[in-house]
């Protein structure tokens, strides 16, 4: 239909349509690769996290926190460090008040293990 000369635009254009399938393979694959690959929750919805757990009354600090994203959530692992003389039933309360909260606020947050410590300074 068109003019020889413009036989080299064949390969060019299935070259192009060619980096646009890859492209969206690549998007559509991402996601499901990173769950595969047991990633966690981004350094944004980290920070998240760390926000809601600090506001919980009774937590001193929060560090280690770890998360895997599995189904349709993040699964969370952090320590939290609550005043040293509490008893060991104010500690887990501390803690359950910190799990409950995430649950519900944190992004897609499905379950929660907290590691309480003492803090020296108090
Ligand atoms: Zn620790």
């Amino acid at each position: 239909m068109f003019d020889p000369k413009w036989a080299f635009m064949d390969p060019v254009a299935t070259l192009a349509v060619s980096g646009f399938i890859i492209q969206a393979a690549y998007v559509i694959c991402l996601p499901s690769l990173k769950e595969l690959a047991d990633s966690g929750a981004d350094e944004k919805a980290l920070l998240a996290i760390e926000k809601i757990v600090l506001q919980v009354e009774g937590v001193v600090s929060v560090h280690a926190v770890r998360s895997r994203f599995h189904g349709s959530g993040f699964y969370v692992n952090l320590h939290i460090q609550v005043n040293g003389k509490l008893t060991v039933e104010e500690g887990h309360k501390i803690a359950g008040c910190a799990k409950r909260r995430l649950i519900q606020e944190g992004p897609d947050i499905v379950d929660v293990l907290v590691h309480i410590e003492p803090d020296k300074k108090l």
